[in-house]
């Protein structure tokens, strides 16, 4: 099937896929009804429109899934299976997602708002995250510990059991695949809960997988809210990870489930309110302020490591400003299935709502707001860019993450006043660094908390290097190998000789 090229081909091929998608729970290798028959409407916010009424699973359902991927690992046939085996099966899903790519971004785009050319961008970052931990997984070894003649002591890696993957909308197959893709390859049995606000991608990779040939029970999809069967899943006794990416409030409450029930492993990817310094040194202020600007208005703001707190240095803050306004300007959100859009729609009217909230705060309490502060006519949730300058600490909007398409401008004269800034915050996700001064660079990054430094670009990074945060942003590693080894365990093993 060749790409489609413009609005119309996307509209047609939308209008295509809307009659065959797959709504059921995805169960011990079946499509089936959530044991309640409960559904719920996924909504498209472009439109309004509902696009289906999926299963809406709760504990009966975790149980269920559960007990299959329990029998599954003990089973052995994924868990013990040779890694250049497993590999090959990942391989074939990750060709399946390539071959599907245009429809799983389409499935993205629609359910959640994002423009198709952001969820085109996000598939070749979930197969690309596939791919690397399929190609990992013969490439580890354990090891054999330094001991007397009278011993061999080894240290063996395992995989933990039953992993629980419960991941938010903004970016539903990427996260996704950030999480399965080392779990899998680990050899653990993967039980997914995608957000209720995108659940549509998640299920069509279920049926890829099936495809590809993952063993009954390994890879499961529970669609639902997340009091429901993302609470039950987090409390089983059974479940032996837990890997969330969301918000740091949920995060909290996962780690209180794990402790009231069996001190399952608690990965979490939370919220952030990121910092993106500019140091008067910097080169092409034009090019800068168009980064800063991407930064924050990319994915409408829904993005974890959004540059949300833009530090400009006072000497050059007035000219830069007026440069991200500009930038801002030709970022207009506009329909997310045409290719020319660059912001789409707000994930929902709770959303939305929430957005021109801090928006209202904002001028409240004395900022000044300098572009953007509004909605576009309806149907469909739009927030134009906005850009609020003079912003301090003691503003809700320079604090609170907003996860929407709003900047807070903060000036600031000196190195140490910059730092003290940046690390004024319960998160500690991204920081961005544009200077060109190399000994500053490397003082400014080693003091700034945070669990990626971005230096003269934003977002920057690929398979290789782990991604997450530190404080209150979380204490997991996605990607690269570190996450591979998140979802491994240690077995020591002492043989005694002679
Ligand atoms: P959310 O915390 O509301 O929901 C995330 C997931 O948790 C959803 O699947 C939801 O159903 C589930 N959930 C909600 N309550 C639950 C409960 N009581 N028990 C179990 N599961 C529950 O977050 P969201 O609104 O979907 O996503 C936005 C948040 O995600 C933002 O804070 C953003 O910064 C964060 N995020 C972080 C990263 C990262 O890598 N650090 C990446 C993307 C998004």
């Amino acid at each position: 099937m060749t790409r489609p090229q413009d609005l119309a081909g996307w509209r047609d091929l939308a209008e295509q896929l809307k009659t065959e998608l797959e709504c059921r729970a995805f169960i011990n290798d079946e499509f089936v009804d959530a044991e309640s028959g409960e559904t719920f409407e996924t909504i498209n916010p472009a439109t309004g429109e509902v696009l289906a009424r999926v299963a809406s699973c709760d504990a009966a359902d975790a149980d269920k899934a559960v007990a299959h991927a329990r029998e599954a690992f003990r089973g052995g046939e994924w868990s013990r299976m040779a890694p250049g085996k497993r590999k090959q099966v990942m391989l074939r899903l990750a060709d399946l997602m390539e071959q599907h790519r245009d429809e799983l971004a389409l499935l993205d785009t629609l359910d959640m708002g994002k423009p198709i050319m952001s969820s085109l961008g996000d598939m070749a970052g979930a197969i690309g995250t596939i791919r690397y931990q399929a190609e990992c997984i013969d490439k580890m070894y354990g090891e054999v510990a330094p001991t007397g003649e009278d011993a061999l002591a080894m240290v063996l890696r395992e995989p933990l059991g039953v992993v629980a993957s419960i991941v938010p909308w903004n970016f539903p197959l990427m996260m996704t695949a950030w999480k399965i893709g080392p779990a899998l390859a680990a050899g653990n049995s993967v039980i997914l809960k995608p957000s209720e606000k995108s659940p549509l991608s998640a299920l069509r990779l279920a049926q890829l997988a099936l495809e590809a040939g993952l063993p009954k029970g390994v890879f499961q999809v529970l669609p639902g809210f997340g009091h429901t069967v993302g609470k039950a899943l987090a409390l089983s006794m059974d479940v032996n990870c837990l890997a969330f990416t969301g918000s740091t409030g949920v995060g909290k409450m996962l780690m209180q489930y794990a402790g009231q029930s069996n001190l399952k492993r608690v990965y979490l990817e939370c919220g952030g309110k990121s910092p993106n310094l500019v140091f008067a040194d910097c080169r092409d202020l034009d090019r800068v302020a168009r980064h800063a600007a991407e930064a924050i208005f990319h994915n409408q703001g829904e993005v974890c490591i959004a540059g949300s707190r833009l530090l400009v240095e006072n000497s050059v803050r007035e000219a830069f400003v007026d440069k991200v306004l500009k930038a801002a300007e030709s970022m207009q959100p506009g329909d997310p299935l045409d290719p020319q859009s660059f912001m789409g729609a707000i994930v929902d009217q709770t959303q939305y709502e929430r957005i021109l909230d801090f928006i209202r705060q904002g001028v409240e309490e004395g900022a000044r707001l300098r572009t953007g502060g509004e909605a576009l006519e309806g149907p469909g949730l739009f927030i134009r860019p906005t850009v609020f300058d003079g912003v301090t600490d003691q503003m809700t909007i320079g604090r609170e993450e907003i996860f929407g398409p709003v900047l807070s401008v903060f000036g600031f004269d000196s190195e140490d006043e910059a730092v003290a800034m940046a690390n004024d915050s319960d998160y500690g996700l991204a920081a961005g660094l544009w200077s060109q001064d190399i000994d500053r660079i490397m003082r400014v990054t080693r003091r700034l908390e945070s669990g990626q430094v971005f230096v003269n670009n934003w977002a920057g990074g690929d398979q290789t290097v782990p991604f997450g945060g530190v404080k209150q942003s979380g204490n997991g590693r996605d990607k690269s190998h570190h996450s591979l080894e998140e979802y491994s365990e240690l077995k020591s093993v002492w043989m005694a000789l002679g």
